[in-house]
């Protein structure tokens, strides 16, 4: 059951799991927004949406985000495959490294071994392996907490 997070704003961040939203909670840095009706998790409501508070929104607003790294990659990526959905393992570069591909957030992605290996040294495009999402910088929010 994933939970979604907003902003304090109410701007969708991104989606965690009923866990994690309990631990959000458990520290504080989040409040329940909206909630299963009739059902309880200790104190709380078991919550569908919660909200960040905002002191903690500011400080993440106005700093560049977190630095790229490859277990960063697989928790962006919440450890799937980018091209088949499974349990991934190792990061795929989408324009390889050998052919000038960059350690970067938007040319890294998460992979199983398998697809990593099919891919191989070719793009996305010419091994018609399409990713399942665009790659991109995650927010101290989506990796931090
Ligand atoms: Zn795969």
């Amino acid at each position: 059951m994933d939970v979604l997070v907003l902003n304090a704003d109410l701007g969708p961040l991104h989606r965690v799991s009923l866990r994690h939203a309990v631990r959000m909670l458990v520290r504080r840095v989040a409040e329940v927004h909206e909630a299963h009706p009739d059902t309880q998790i200790g104190v709380w409501p078991v919550p569908t949406v919660v909200r960040l508070v905002s002191y903690v929104v500011t400080r993440w607003r106005h700093s560049r985000g977190p630095g790229w790294s490859r277990a960063g990659v697989l928790v962006r990526d919440g450890r799937r495959c980018a091209y088949c959905g499974g349990h991934a393992s190792t990061i795929d570069h989408v324009l390889p490294r050998s052919r000038g591909g960059r350690n970067s957030w938007v040319n890294t992605a998460a992979a199983c071994g398998a697809c990593n290996q099919r891919k191989g040294d070719r793009t996305p495009s010419e091994a018609r392996m399409p990713l399942r999402f665009r790659p991109a910088a995650p927010t101290w929010a989506a990796m931090a907490l």
